[in-house]
């Protein structure tokens, strides 16, 4: 059967109008997260974090935009950068190894900004970097289903401003977006399942990208 897929505004009447400070092309990676995160601390992360998800399009879009390798902007954990699905023991634990935006340190700015020029990509600009200030928390809803509500991080300083974001818009992004990321990571993990990869009651985990695995 398949899943119900809800998508839910939780913004209530937020307005929001862009200063153009660049806060959200600088991405915080919070320390205190081992290098897999369970799904019972997603929320949190999401919460605490604000890196860059990429779908394959974006990656293709950017790629093709720029000329460059998607291993010169996309970071994971993991070195096999286009298997985003991995196993281990013995099939018990799942691993989606999400791709998220590169960053430059010690500020942690997003490879694409440029101080006083700002997204040197605009027109192919991620998906999460048009929905921003406005974020997506996956949440499990009835009989199943998942729900994919929509909120704000109240850190953007353009929040309060201007008017009422474009809902229907919203909606369409986080709706492309999501049916995107399931497309391929879908692919691969049915994959791996008719290969007998994977335990019946495996557990399914989501990295942090761009932290070193630890060594042993
Ligand atoms: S979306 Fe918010 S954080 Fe990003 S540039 Fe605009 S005002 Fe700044
Ligand atoms: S792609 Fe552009 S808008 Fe998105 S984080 Fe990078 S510089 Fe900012």
């Amino acid at each position: 059967m398949p899943v119900r897929v809800e998508i839910r505004a939780a913004f209530g009447g937020v307005r929001f109008k862009c200063q153009r400070c660049g806060s959200c092309c600088h991405h915080r990676r919070p320390r205190e997260f081992d290098d897999l995160i369970p799904p019972e601390r997603m929320a949190e992360f999401l919460e605490k974090s604000n890196l860059i998800y990429l779908t394959e399009r974006d990656i293709d879009a950017i790629s093709k935009k720029t000329g460059l390798d998607p291993q010169e902007f996309v970071d994971t954990l993991y070195e096999d950068r286009r298997g985003s699905v991995m196993v281990e023991e013995g099939g018990k634990k799942v691993i989606l190894d999400l791709p998220v935006m590169r960053s430059r340190e010690p500020d942690g700015s997003c490879v694409f900004f440029q101080e006083g020029r700002g997204c040197t990509i605009y027109p192919v600009r991620p998906t999460a970097c048009r929905l921003f200030p406005f974020v997506v928390v996956e949440k499990s809803g009835p009989a199943g289903a998942i729900v994919l509500e929509i909120g704000y991080n109240p850190t953007c300083p353009g929040i309060g401003e201007g008017k009422g974001p474009e809902r229907k818009r919203l909606e369409k992004l986080v709706a492309g977006q999501f049916a995107e990321r399931m497309g391929s990571v879908g692919a691969q993990v049915q994959r791996l399942r008719m290969e007998g990869k994977i335990h019946p009651e495996a557990r399914i985990y989501r990295t942090m990208p761009g932290r070193r695995r630890r060594p042993g």
